[in-house]
This record gives structure tokens, C-alpha cells and sequence, in this order.
């Protein structure tokens, strides 16, 4: 028999670490190694650019609790991945990345796609490692391991085009095991559940940590026996179902700023959280925080000493025992406080998804699409997955779709970074949809992946429709178009053309730059490979395309054409915003 090649020997270890699905793009001479997966019965979900693949590789890794795979070429393949690796980084997700380089004797001679990436990616990733024909197992494990122990991150393996072709030796078994899990510090537990007991206004802030973590089943017990309120970050949500009673997210300023004692599981106090600090947050609030990485506590808040390193499911339990037997009396005045912003926020979401008027406003848009998906679908079934991007997109969607169930919706993040959306997509849809020939039949239940987009977001991987197509993805996007980013700029089409003019003469005062195309028919992309486009401008249009669309077996583009023109309105709300910031400070 024919001794096996590097290429072979890459797919064999990759099954045997159990990797259902590769994400990437190929070229010589890693197409070798995207073939040879396949034989094995592995996925190759094959991107039309690197950026999209590797964030769907990270997203698949946050779904699935186990690294994603991205699989790319040398040079400018590695480029385009390191979108990836930031993604992985700064979310905290696990990645394995595995690219291709030069033949190892034409190093610094300028070949093909040529590129020192073990030191380029050296400084951002856990773990880069040039692998030799001898060592393939071993470097692919490794990496494999180390993106996925401790805090999620990227390893990277560089595998230079004399290892994929040459011919090695069979592997033995790789093997590794799911992460060891720490239990909290007792004396720290004991100390958390005695400050818990004596808080006025205890709060749980509930992260994405968690929902990546699984730890549902302890938080719901934990939250359900103490009746301390909580609040979901943006993926934090579903971990608790968000129509809990004891959500506080219609309230999420009132709930942040009266708490004086914070239980954080699985979110870090960044931008997202206000970094823990006024006005935001109460300034003697004593803060638990508890995380996996020892470094990120007390980080920004600067005390560490009430702080629990350890993982949330083990962490979780210690602290429902300590307060076994205790509930939290919610008749007191920050409970009361946070009852009446809800009233007050809520009857305010309710004026905005009234508003009937033509072009529809976002307010509108989502009423519509949620009612429709609704009666398609009830949250409580959990068999929707939202991915949602773009500044306003993301923003005011974020409330108005109830997420009952964890690891349902997926955003920008931590990086808060635009485009990532159709590469998630079809994450999701792997991660919940791809037979998994090793399950008893009927364990997995299927989900429909439902994408919104900004049309600025949209724009980054637009060409990822043809891949949904390709693998015939029954993907629903919506594509939520006012004609800019974050706002469209004109209020109608003369006033566009106005300014493409003056743009056209070389005039001052042409078009912005936040301007898009106006009108343009992006449900287009999904008809030209073979998937299904809508252009919605009315609400029972909106709700038509809704309901076929979500019942397609092909991608799906819906075009909402919504009130451009926000400019003024929303340069207003930042104006202020910023004076009454200069006036806190
Ligand atoms: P969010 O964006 O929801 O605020 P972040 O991504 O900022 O959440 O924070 C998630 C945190 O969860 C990270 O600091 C990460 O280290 C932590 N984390 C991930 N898995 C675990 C785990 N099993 N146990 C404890 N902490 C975890």
C-alpha cells in the first residue's frame, strides 16, 4: 500500500479529533487536503472569501462548545483569515485555523503566496506552529487543544506545501479530551453568597460566557430558587428565556444603575457593560465577577477580591447551594424602580412598532416580521436562530425578538464588527442542521436561521448567498434597506440623484460618506443562484414574502425598502448625547 501523503494524514487527524465541517476556501495545495476530508465524510463548506469562512468558523465554535475549523491558503488566504483570528480573540471563541505556504526550501525567495505567517500571527493567536511531515498529529492537536482550554482563542497551524505532498507515516490515535472545568475558591463562594444574602439590590448579569459555557441548566435553577433579577448581554439572551419574570432587560438602566451587588457569569465588563463604571453603574456596587481566565477579574472595576476564577457551570452550583433556602424579597424599592421603566419602555417600543407609515419605519419593519414569524414559529419552540447586524439593524431589533432559548442569536460582539453576519449564518445552520451521522435519529431538531441585515452590512459578504445556494441553505435574510450606513441620507430619490450629481461634477456637497446606492435590488443576489428575492415596501408585503420566505428551501433575500433620510434626526440624538456626556465628565 501507497504511504500516505501530509494531505491524508491532516484529514485523518482532523477526523479523528472528531471535526464534522471545515469552513474555508481552496487553493494549491490545500485543495489536496479539502479533498481528502471529504472522503473521510467531513464537511467542506467552500466560502467565496476567506474573511466569511473564518468568522463562520468561529461562530460554529461558539455554537458547538468545540473549536471550528477554518481552512485557507498561504499568503493572502491567511490575510483575509485574520479577520477571523480577531473575531476568535475578541469573543473569546475557539478557532483552529490551518493554512497553507510555500515549499519549506523557497523560504525568503518570494514564492508562490508567500508569507511568514507563524510570525505575522504569532502575537494574536494561543498557539502558531509550523507543522513538519512528522509532526502533523501533533501540531494539529495542539493547536486544536490550546484554542479550546482555558479562554477560547485561535491555534494556527501553517502547513507548507512540501508537508501536504509529501508521504509520511500512519498516525496513531489523536485524542483530545474535553476541557477540565475548575470548581470556585470556597472561602470566595461563601463570601459572594453572604453578600448576596444581605443585598438590597443583587442583580445577575448573564453573558455570552455562559450560553458558550452551556451552564444554562444551572443559572435557570440558580435564578428560578433565588428570584434575583437578571440581565442578558446581547448573546447572553435565551440563557434565561427572555420573558422570565425576572428579566430586567425593559429596565436595563434602572436595573444597572440601582444594583448594589453584581453577579457576573460569563461577560466582561468592556464597552458593552459601560465598564462597570458611572454614570452607569451604582459607584459603591460590589461586583462577583466570575470567569474561566484569572486575568479579565477586576479588570476595569479594579477589585478583584470579591472575584471567582473558575468555570460558570461548577462556580453556578457552589453558589445555589450556599443560598439553598434563601429567597431574595422582591418588594423593595429597586424592584419597583425597575417595574415602572419597564412599563414606561415598553409602552414606548409599542408607539414605535405602531408607526404606520410609508416608507415603513424600523419600528414597524420588525413588528411585522416578528408578528409573522411568530405565528410561523412560537419563541417557545426555539427552532429560529437570529443573527442580526448593522448599527440601527442590530440595535433596535435586539429587543424586539424574544429569544427564549441559549445560543440563538448571534451579533457583531465584542469587536462589534459588520459583515460577520452571513458567514454566522451558515454557521448556525451547520452547527443546527447538518445530519450528524452519529445521533440517534430525531435528537437534533432543525432550526431556520433568520439573518438581519443593514444593507451596509450586508454589503461586506454579500456574495456568501451563492454559498448558502450552493449547498441549497434554506437561509431567510432580510435586508433592512434605507440606503447608508448607519442612516440613509436622502429622503427620496431626487434628493439622491441631487447628490450623486454633484458628486459626478466634482462639486462640494456630493454624496456622504455614509451614502449607499439607493434602492438598490439586493434581493437580486438570491435570484441569480438559484434562491428566491423579494422587494417589500408595504407592510402586508413585508408579511407575505415573510411567510413564504420562511417556508423556502433555498435562500431567501428579502428587500425592505424603509424611511431613508434619518440623517438629521439621528445626528440630532448623537449631538446630544455627546453634550450630555461632556456635561457628566
Ligand atoms: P458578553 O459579550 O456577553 O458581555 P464576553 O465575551 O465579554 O461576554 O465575556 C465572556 C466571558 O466568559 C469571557 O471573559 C470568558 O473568559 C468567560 N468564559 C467563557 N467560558 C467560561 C466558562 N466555562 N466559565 C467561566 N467563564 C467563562
Amino acid at each position: 500500500m501507497a504511504a500516505p501523503t501530509g494531505a491524508q494524514l491532516i484529514a485523518q487527524a482532523l477526523h479523528e479529533l472528531g471535526i464534522k465541517v471545515i469552513f474555508g476556501l481552496v487553493g494549491i495545495p490545500v485543495v489536496q487536503i479539502a479533498e481528502e476530508a471529504i472522503k473521510l465524510g467531513i464537511r467542506f463548506i467552500a466560502f467565496r472569501n476567506e474573511q466569511a469562512a473564518s468568522y463562520a468558523a468561529t461562530a460554529y465554535g461558539y455554537l458547538t462548545g468545540k473549536p471550528g475549523v477554518c481552512l485557507v491558503v498561504g499568503g493572502p488566504g491567511v490575510l483575509h483569515a485574520m479577520s477571523g483570528i480577531g473575531n476568535s480573540s475578541a469573543n473569546a471563541w475557539p478557532l483552529l485555523l490551518l493554512a497553507g505556504s510555500s515549499e519549506s526550501h523557497l523560504v525568503t525567495k518570494g514564492a508562490f503566496q508567500e508569507l511568514d505567517a507563524v510570525s505575522l500571527l504569532t502575537p494574536h493567536v494561543k498557539l502558531a506552529v509550523r507543522s513538519t511531515l512528522e509532526s502533523i498529529p501533533q501540531s494539529i492537536s495542539n493547536a486544536y487543544r490550546t484554542s479550546w482550554y482555558g479562554r477560547g482563542g485561535t491555534g494556527f497551524v501553517d502547513l507548507p506545501a512540501d508537508v501536504i505532498q509529501g508521504e509520511g507515516d500512519e498516525i496513531s490515535k489523536v485524542i483530545v479530551p474535553s476541557p477540565a472545568r475548575a470548581a470556585g475558591d470556597p472561602e470566595r463562594i461563601a463570601a459572594a453568597v453572604k453578600l448576596l444574602r444581605a443585598a438590597n439590590a443583587p442583580l445577575v448579569i448573564v453573558g455570552k460566557g455562559a450560553a458558550y459555557a452551556q451552564a444554562e441548566g444551572g443559572i435557570r435553577k440558580l435564578i428560578n430558587d433565588t428570584k434575583i433579577p437578571f440581565l442578558p448581554t446581547p448573546m447572553g439572551k435565551g440563557v434565561l428565556p427572555d420573558s422570565h419574570p425576572s428579566n430586567t432587560a425593559s429596565a436595563r438602566s434602572a436595573a444597572l444603575k440601582g444594583a448594589d451587588v453584581v453577579l457576573i457569569l460569563g461577560a466582561r465588563l468592556n464597552w458593552i457593560l459601560h465598564f462597570g463604571e458611572e454614570p452607569k453603574w451604582n459607584p459603591d456596587v460590589k461586583i462577583i465577577q466570575v470567569d474561566i481566565s484569572a486575568e479579565e477579574l477586576g479588570k476595569n472595576n479594579g477589585d478583584a477580591s470579591l472575584s471567582i476564577i473558575g468555570d460558570i457551570n461548577l462556580v453556578t452550583s457552589q453558589l445555589s447551594s450556599g443560598l439553598q433556602n434563601w429567597q431574595y424579597n422582591t418588594s423593595t424599592p429597586y424592584i419597583s424602580a425597575i417595574r415602572a421603566s419597564t412599563v414606561k419602555n415598553e409602552a414606548t417600543a409599542a408607539k414605535a412598532a405602531q408607526v404606520d407609515t410609508l416608507p415603513m419605519t424600523y419600528g414597524r419593519t420588525f413588528a411585522v416580521i416578528k408578528e409573522t414569524l411568530n405565528a410561523l414559529s412560537p419563541p417557545e419552540n426555539g427552532d429560529i436562530v437570529y443573527v442580526s447586524e448593522g448599527a440601527n439593524t442590530m440595535d433596535i431589533s435586539r429587543s424586539v425578538f424574544n429569544v427564549e432559548h441559549p445560543r440563538l442569536r448571534l451579533d457583531a460582539g465584542t469587536y462589534a464588527t459588520m459583515g460577520v453576519g452571513l458567514g454566522y449564518a451558515i454557521a448556525a445552520h451547520c452547527a443546527y442542521n447538518l445530519p450528524d451521522p452519529q445521533a440517534e435519529s430525531g435528537s437534533s431538531s432543525r432550526k431556520k436561521i433568520v439573518c438581519l441585515e443593514g444593507d451596509s452590512a450586508f454589503g461586506f459578504s454579500m456574495p456568501e448567498i451563492e454559498t448558502m445556494a450552493r449547498y441549497t441553505m434554506d437561509i431567510l435574510v432580510f435586508v433592512v434597506n434605507n440606503g447608508g450606513v448607519y442612516h440613509g441620507d436622502s429622503a427620496d430619490s431626487d434628493a439622491w440623484l441631487a447628490l450623486q450629481d454633484k458628486t459626478a461634477q466634482g462639486a462640494a456637497g456630493g454624496l456622504r460618506s455614509t451614502s449607499l446606492g439607493w434602492e438598490v435590488g439586493y434581493e437580486k443576489m438570491a435570484e441569480m443562484c438559484g434562491g428566491k428575492g423579494y422587494l417589500v415596501r408595504t407592510p402586508e408585503e413585508l408579511r407575505k414574502a415573510t411567510e413564504e420566505g420562511f417556508k423556502a428551501t433555498v435562500p431567501v433575500v428579502i428587500n425592505i425598502i424603509i424611511e431613508a433620510g434619518q440623517a438629521k434626526k439621528l445626528e440630532f440624538a448623537w449631538q446630544k448625547s455627546t453634550q450630555k456626556k461632556a456635561k457628566n465628565a
